[in-house]
C-alpha cells in the first residue's frame, strides 16, 4: 500500500510518497511560504513547491500558496509520475497530543477536536496540522488519514519523570507536565538498534539519543519510553541549534527587572538566538558550520560544541538513571549520524558508564549508515538513521489494516 506522508508546519508542507512494507520512496519534496499574503508576494518571493523523483528536482511556484493548492500540486505530480502509485492512505506527522493520544490513531471528528483541545500546548503546531488534515481530507476525499502524534510515544513516562514540581492544580487544571517529542523517532531508532545487538527489543535498556536541529534524548526501557529531556514544550533540555535547553526559570524574571525584556522577548530569545547560535556569538546554529570554524581556531564556536557535549553527556548520564541497567546509547539525528567528532566527545565524557569508543569505527563509519562504533568489552554504542517518513508510514499501515483491537483508543481528558 503506497501512503502519503504529511508534515504541515505554519507556512510550510513536507511530503513523501512512500511504501511502508518496502521503504521504496516515488517522491518527496517541499511546499514553502505558505500562507496568509503568499498571493501578494513580489514576484519570485511567494510560495514554491519543490518535488524530488529519483534524485531529480523540479520546483516551481505557486499562486495561491494555500494548503489546498500545494495538495493538488502534490496529487497532480503522483498521477504524473512513470507507473503512478496508487494511494491507499494519508499519514500525518503530528506535534502534540497531550494526553489525550496515547499512540498514533485514524482520523475522526473526534480526534480533530481532541487536537483542538491541545492547542493551548502548541499554539504554532497543532493549528497547522490541524489545516493541513481538513484541506487533505477535501484534497484526497475517501483516503482514510492517520495522524503520528511526536508525543505519544513517551506516554509511558511514569510521574516522577512526567511531573514538574509545581502547584498541583496547574497539572490537573492545565495540563502542565512533561510530555516529551521527537517520539516517533526514538521509537523508530530503539526498534531498529534490537536486531544490531542481537536482542529482542522487550529485554533492551537503550539510551537513544536524536540530534539535529532540535534535540533529545530518551531513555527506552523494553521499548518503552521512561523518561526524555524535552518538556511541556520542545524548549526543555539539550543545548540545541537556537533553543537554549535548560535554564533556570528565574531568568524571564531577571531579564525583565535588568534589560527590560518583555516576555514574549524572553521566548524569542530562547527559541531562536540561543543554543548553538547563542553560545557561538551568532556564528551560526548549524554543527557542520560550526566544526569546520572551530578546527580552524575560532573560539566562541569550539566553546558552543563544548557546551553542546557536555549537556549532552550529563543528559544520558542521567537516563542512565531511569534505566538502572544501560544495555546501549544510539546516535541518531543529522548530527547524530553524521558527526563523528561530536559522538566521539560524548562517549569519551561517559567512560563512567561504562561507554568506550572505537575511534576508528567511529571516524570511519560511512555516512548514512547504522553501525556499531563503541570498543569491545563497552557498553555497546550504536548510530542508526533515523526515517520518520518510514516510521509515520508504517504506523499509518498499522492503523489502516492491523487488528482494530491494537488502536490505542482516545484517552480521558487532560491530564491524567
Ligand atoms: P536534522 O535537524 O536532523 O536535519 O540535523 C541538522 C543538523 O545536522 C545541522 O546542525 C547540521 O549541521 C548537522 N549535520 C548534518 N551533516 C553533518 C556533518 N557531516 N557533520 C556535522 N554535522 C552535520
Amino acid at each position: 500500500m503506497w501512503t502519503l506522508i504529511l508534515n504541515c508546519g505554519s507556512s510550510s508542507v513536507k511530503f513523501a510518497v512512500l511504501d511502508p512494507a518496502s521503504g521504496q520512496v516515488r517522491l518527496t519534496g517541499l511546499a514553502e511560504k505558505l500562507g496568509a499574503g503568499a498571493e501578494h508576494a513580489p514576484p519570485g518571493t511567494g510560495a514554491t513547491i519543490r518535488f524530488e523523483v529519483d534524485g531529480e528536482r523540479q520546483h516551481r511556484p505557486l499562486t495561491s500558496g494555500t494548503y489546498a493548492e500545494a495538495f493538488d500540486a502534490i496529487g497532480q505530480r503522483i498521477r504524473t509520475l512513470p507507473d503512478p502509485p496508487s494511494i491507499g492512505a494519508v499519514g500525518h506527522r503530528t506535534v502534540h497530543g497531550g494526553t489525550r493520544f496515547s499512540g498514533s490513531v485514524l482520523i475522526t471528528p473526534e480526534v480533530l477536536d481532541a487536537m483542538r483541545e491541545c492547542i493551548p500546548l502548541a499554539p504554532l503546531h497543532n493549528p497547522a496540522n490541524i489545516a493541513g488534515i481538513e484541506a487533505a481530507q477535501a484534497a484526497f476525499p475517501g483516503l482514510p488519514q492517520v495522524a503520528v502524534f511526536d508525543t505519544a510515544f513517551h506516554h509511558t513516562l511514569p510521574d516522577v519523570a512526567a511531573r514538574y514540581a509545581v502547584p498541583d492544580t496547574w497539572y490537573r487544571e492545565y495540563g502542565v507536565r512533561r510530555y516529551g517529542f521527537h517520539g516517533t523517532s526514538h521509537a523508530y531508532v530503539a526498534r531498529r538498534a534490537a536486531p544490531m545487538l542481537d536482542r529482542p527489543l522487550e529485554d533492551l535498556n537503550l539510551i537513544t539519543a536524536h540530534l539535529g536541529n532540535g534535540s533529545s534524548v530518551c531513555a527506552v526501557q523494553g521499548g518503552q519510553s521512561v523518561d526524555t529531556s524535552m518538556g511541556l514544550t520542545p524548549l526543555e533540555g539539550l543545548v540545541m541549534g537556537t533553543r537554549s535547553g535548560d535554564v533556570d526559570p528565574g531568568l524571564h524574571e531577571f531579564m525583565h527587572n535588568t534589560a527590560g525584556l518583555t516576555l514574549e522577548q524572553v521566548m524569542t530569545a530562547l527559541n531562536k538566538h540561543s543554543g548553538l547560535k547563542g553560545l557561538s556569538g551568532g556564528l551560526s546554529n548549524d554543527m557542520r558550520e560550526l566544526e569546520e570554524a572551530a578546527h580552524s581556531g575560532h573560539a566562541a564556536a569550539q566553546f558552543a560544541l563544548d557546551a553542546f557535549v557536555y549537556r549532552l553527556a550529563k543528559y544520558v548520564a542521567g537516563m542512565a538513571v531511569a534505566l538502572g541497567r544501560v544495555d546501549g546509547l544510539v546516535f541518531t539525528g543529522g548530527i547524530g549520524e553524521n558527526s563523528a567528532y561530536i559522538r566521539q566527545r560524548t562517549v569519551e565524557r561517559l567512560g563512567v558508564l561504562g561507554f568506550h569508543l572505537d575511534a576508528e569505527a567511529n571516524a570511519n563509519l560511512p555516512r548514512g549508515t547504522r553501525g556499531l562504533i563503541s570498543a569491545p568489552g563497552s557498553v555497546p554504542v550504536l548510530v542508526v538513521t533515523t526515517n520518520e517518513e518510514l516510521a509515520i508510514a508504517l504506523e499509518t499501515l498499522r492503523l489502516v489494516t492491523g487488528d482494530p483491537e491494537d488502536r490505542p483508543a482516545l484517552t480521558e481528558e487532560h491530564p491524567a
